[in-house]
């Protein structure tokens, strides 16, 4: 039987603003168990099944030891569901996946297109890591939706990796093409718009509703095989809408990867 093992990431060294979203997977885990909502998908799959693994979160001393935590999780039959953390996490994620997984597409949903070549003088700030995965080959596709704060240098990269990115501005999800790959979700609390999901360390405006990500999600017909939910910082959330919040989209993407 094939095994989706949840793992913690508590670390946000490499957050570039604020600092909090350590403090994330702990609350999340408590948010979705605290009994105000149940357990299921909107598709009426339970995410309370053995194949469902939780093992716990993790302090992390080093960067690369979330490549050798992950790696731990991992293997042919095993997906991983990490929470995070903030979104340098991503990078020795997908460097533990890129072992099993030669051709490998990615989703990604954020305001940030993430792609500084390295943001002030670290190649590994939150701001970098798709750049590292496109240059290390990582990716066969990167696809990312609810972008909104491009400037020249991540759009000169953005064109240098052959990104595919959907902006807000103008935004038809219909135009995503469907992906042939397995596939590696990875979602940052602030792509919805602050109004949605205000707990996160950089308001951007303008952004997506918890419905379109919620389509997004369902909408996918390939074999999700991995994802992350990065950026929730609870320092900054009211009443813990935004932890509510990814509460349900981690039942909603364990929910996909189960299929
Ligand atoms: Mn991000
Ligand atoms: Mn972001």
């Amino acid at each position: 039987m094939s095994i989706i093992n949840i793992q913690g990431i508590n670390y946000d060294e490499k957050s570039s603003y604020q600092k909090g979203p350590r403090k994330a997977p702990k609350l999340i885990r408590e948010l979705l168990h605290c009994g105000s909502m149940n357990l299921f998908t909107e598709n009426v799959v339970s995410i309370n099944d053995d194949r469902v693994v939780d093992n716990g979160d993790f302090e992390i001393s080093t960067y690369f030891d979330i490549e050798k935590i992950t790696l731990n999780h991992l293997n042919e039959n095993n997906k991983v569901f990490t929470l995070g953390g903030d979104h340098s996490i991503t990078f020795p994620i997908i460097k533990a996946h890129s072992n099993i997984y030669p051709k490998l597409d990615i989703l990604h949903i954020d305001a940030h297109a993430d792609l500084y070549d390295n943001y002030e003088g670290d190649k590994y700030s939150h701001a970098c890591p798709f750049a590292r995965i496109m240059e290390n080959d990582m990716a066969s596709r990167l696809v990312q939706v609810g972008i909104r704060t491009l400037n020249t240098h991540q759009a000169e990269q953005a064109k240098k990796f052959n990104v595919e990115i959907h902006q807000m501005r103008k935004l038809d999800l219909s135009k995503i093409k469907k992906f042939e790959n397995p596939l590696y979700i990875s979602l940052d609390m602030d792509a919805f718009d602050p109004a949605f999901a205000p707990g996160v360390s950089h308001h951007e405006p303008g952004g997506l509703t918890s419905r379109q990500v919620i389509d997004l999600i369902q909408n996918i017909e390939a074999n999700v095989i991995g994802a992350d939910i990065v950026e929730y910082n609870p320092d900054r959330d009211f009443q813990n809408m935004t932890g509510f919040l990814a509460a349900k989209m981690m039942k909603e993407i364990l929910g996909k990867m189960m299929e």
